[in-house]
């Protein structure tokens, strides 16, 4: 049989995509490399303990968000779910702020921990949330961006209105240059607690992100964060047992060695031999694997350079998956902790400040009774992973860094651990096939970097790519978008 769309990947992205496709009446055929479902936001079990593979945080399910969408669209509900008053709790060494998602309680905060200027950073705020706001607005209609085609700019006519006009300040200014107009460049606390905030949603800090960019992510947070109860993959869970009972087909453990072209349609190659037949393809395996998926041909025709792609940046990530006592946490109320090593505050990456999710203690799923599941991760850099002669050494010392850090905020952390699975780049390209262990898409590096933004054309007729790798970039909600965007262009 010939499917009408292949697609490389059960991410979020390349899901979202199936499903909508599969909602329109399309038979659809996913290809999984692995045996787990949702990727980078997928998961794994050991001893009792149900562990994140990397994303904890969802997003966009508040009404009218992304994910909303989607499941209101497919007509299933979304797995449960604790909506978080406290988004997090940022520990610095000589003061925790609480970053509330209530904008009044956060409005307060701003006050309590900023108090010199508090009110220059609640005009700052009230900037991210109109921007914010308009950003929002002009990604509900799904229209492919950055446009590539007359086509793509021809659907965006409609977009040039008075809103979209009040956007382009912001999409030549920085982060920091906004922060320049209110006189809060130098505010080395704000700054700290900015860039901790930006570097989780956009991989970058003030002074190379995009202003619009940077303050879509922003006031994402205070309009829904959530912990999904058994992790971001139970909703990856659900889109996949939607996909299966409209009639296409979802195959785990099948990695996708080749994609080409053949007569009228696509053949995927499967590494055991098998071969799939589609019309359309789209590919959600990351943009870094682009061109050791597709056929030489393919990848001469494609817009994505095999050169460029190997120059360009991106991060990996440093991971801790751990289980501990629930005690070490009891009364605290935030379940997500951001942590400033007090040493070296600065630092915004390899153990300089980090997230840690720790499971909901009412979702019974992700522990054994009276413990809690939990996730480190950090920003890394990849090379030194792949070079290291001593690379056991330096896991084990990054390992050290990072438990340290929690101890000194949570004493006797350490003592009440009783797994630690750490991963570095290299665990993350072995086991989510990451090349490289490249994770997160493209860090932005500068106000107009979002012109270099892949969109969800290849630049092959038929074949379409979505994921963190494609604007908006990473985040489940934005490669869930990346990924809804595609189905609507596949099936115009
Ligand atoms: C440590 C970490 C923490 C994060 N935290 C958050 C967070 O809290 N909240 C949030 O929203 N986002 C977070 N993110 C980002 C988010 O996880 C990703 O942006 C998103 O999940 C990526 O989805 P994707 O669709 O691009 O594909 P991926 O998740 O990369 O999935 C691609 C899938 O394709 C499969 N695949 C690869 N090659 C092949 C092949 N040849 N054949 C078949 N299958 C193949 C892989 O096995 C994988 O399942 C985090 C990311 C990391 C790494």
């Amino acid at each position: 049989m010939i499917y009408d769309v292949g697609v490389v990947g059960a991410g979020f992205g390349g899901l979202a995509a199936a499903a909508t496709l599969a909602k329109k009446g399309m038979k659809v055929a996913v290809f999984e490399a692995s045996n787990e479902l949702g990727g980078s936001a997928g998961k794994f079990e050991r001893n009792g303990y149900r562990f994140q593979s990397g994303a904890t945080l969802g997003m966009g399910f508040e009404e009218g968000g992304v994910l909303h969408r989607l499941f209101d669209q497919l007509n299933i509900d979304p797995p449960a779910m604790t909506l978080l008053d406290t988004i997090m709790d940022i520990h610095m060494p000589d003061r925790t702020i609480h970053y509330f998602r209530e904008r009044s309680r956060w409005y307060e905060e701003i006050q309590r921990v900023f108090p010199t200027q508090s009110s220059a950073i609640q005009s700052f705020y009230d900037e991210v949330y109109r921007v914010g706001a308009i950003v929002d607005q002009l990604t509900e209609d799904l229209p492919v961006f950055p446009p590539r085609t007359l086509k793509d700019f021809m659907h965006l006519v409609p977009f040039v209105n008075k809103d979209a006009m009040k956007l382009l300040p912001f999409m030549n200014q920085t982060v920091e240059d906004r922060l320049k107009k209110y006189s809060l460049h130098n505010h080395r606390l704000f700054r700290v607690f900015l860039n901790g905030e930006l570097m989780d949603s956009v991989q970058t800090s003030v002074e190379y992100c995009p202003a619009f960019l940077g303050y879509a992510a922003l006031q994402t947070f205070h309009k829904g964060a959530y912990a999904v109860h058994g992790g971001l993959a139970a909703v990856a869970e659900r889109l996949a047992s939607f996909i299966k009972h409209s009639g296409s087909d979802l195959y785990m453990r099948h990695p996708i060695h080749k994609v080409e072209k053949s007569g009228q349609h696509f053949e995927f190659h499967t590494k055991r031999d098998r071969v799939f037949r589609a019309q359309k393809a789209l590919l959600n395996n990351s943009v870094h694997n682009f061109h050791d998926t597709v056929s030489k041909e393919m990848g001469e025709q494609s817009y994505v350079k095999a050169l460029k792609e190997e120059k360009r940046d991106s991060w990996g990530a440093f991971i801790i998956h751990g289980g501990v006592e629930g005690a070490v946490f009891e009364g605290e109320d935030a379940m997500y902790h951001q942590f400033i090593d007090p040493q070296k505050p600065d630092d915004l990456h390899d153990g300089g400040q980090f997230l840690m999710s720790l499971s909901d203690p009412r979702d019974s799923s992700m522990a054994p009774v009276g413990k809690r599941s939990l996730t480190i991760s950090t920003h890394t850099s990849i090379s030194p992973w792949w070079n290291s002669e001593k690379y056991e050494a330096d896991k084990e010392q990054m390992k050290n860094r990072l438990l340290d850090t929690v101890d000194f905020y949570f004493p006797s952390f350490k003592e009440k651990l009783d797994i630690v699975l750490p991963g570095t780049p290299i665990t993350f390209q072995k086991w989510l096939r990451r090349k490289n262990g490249k994770v997160g898409g493209y860090a932005p590096t500068g106000k107009y970097s979002w012109l270099n933004s892949y969109s969800i054309r290849t630049g092959i007729p038929d074949v379409y790519q979505c994921g963190d790798t494609v604007f908006p970039g990473a985040g489940t909600l934005g490669v869930t978008l990346s990924g809804m965007t595609a189905a609507k262009e596949m099936t115009r």
